[in-house]
């Protein structure tokens, strides 16, 4: 079957000469959720930005078998949806309908259509209450879930989501990762969260300076790197049992 995303000998560098990729291979497949580890610097987000034609490298990409150019981009934009890490970012009209029906007016929807495709996608993020809010009163678990609507409402067969649970509270994390594991999309998800990236993904890279060097399960490359707090349960025990 074609991969949804494959990318070859990914190169990319800024205008001051930084080096932000060198040399990425990746795929990505019908099916899965893959967690996009690394440091801060790692060109994560730089790789990211490459899959919906927002910077350009040397190096191929497909997106469902279709090479990325400026003339494919409009198609490819339609087929994969990027969430942005912060949803203030992402959520830019007076209301939660009027922004999540934007996109599917500017495909060229009627209004109607539009209407109709937003109330579905915003019902699939139990969000339906909430059509005429202003998205700035919203809380920040409900933001995400009209920025991931406002891309559900063009039905992109991926989905890229920069840091989704940063903002949210622990509740608020579980409730993204029973909403993200019930969407039938692939997924490419950065994230520093091991707990999140374990509960959603069936597998990790992990990037070092502008390279993929690593691919496993999360366990794996959660262990490999050794990307977790220190036992959160067991340094509880111990101050438990100090004397001040
Ligand atoms: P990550 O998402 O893993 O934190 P980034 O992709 O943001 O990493 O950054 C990769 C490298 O590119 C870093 O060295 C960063 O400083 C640099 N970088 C990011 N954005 C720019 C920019 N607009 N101009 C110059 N360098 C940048």
């Amino acid at each position: 079957m074609t991969p949804l995303i494959e990318v070859r000998d990914l190169h990319f560098h800024y205008e001051d000469g930084t080096h932000a990729l060198e040399g990425v291979n990746f795929v990505l497949n019908a099916g899965e959720t893959v967690a996009l580890f690394g440091a801060n610097g790692s060109g994560k987000t730089t790789f990211v930005l490459h899959l919906n034609g927002v910077l350009h490298g040397e190096g191929s990409i497909r997106i469902c078998g279709i090479p990325l150019s400026k003339e494919t981009l409009p198609a490819i934009r339609a087929k994969i949806g990027l969430v942005f890490q912060d949803s203030d970012e992402q959520l830019f009209m007076p209301t939660v309908i009027e922004d999540v029906s934007f996109g599917p007016l500017n495909l060229g929807l009627s209004a109607e259509e539009a209407m109709a495709q937003a109330k579905a996608a915003l019902e699939q993020v139990g969000l339906d209450h909430a059509l005429n809010k202003a998205p700035y009163h919203l809380s920040a678990g409900e933001k995400k879930r009209a920025a991931l609507a406002g891309v559900l409402a063009m039905n992109p067969e991926i989905l890229l989501l920069d840091e989704p649970n940063t903002f949210l509270d622990p509740p608020g994390t579980n409730n993204l990762i029973q909403l993200l594991k019930s969407l039938p999309q692939a997924k490419l998800i950065i994230t520093h969260d091991a707990y999140f990236a374990a509960a959603v993904a069936n597998r990790a890279v992990f990037f070092e300076k502008g390279k993929l060097v690593a691919e496993g399960t999360v366990r794996e490359i959660v262990e490999r790197f050794d990307w977790n707090y220190p036992d959160f349960a067991a340094d509880l025990r111990y101050s438990a049992q100090r004397r001040f």
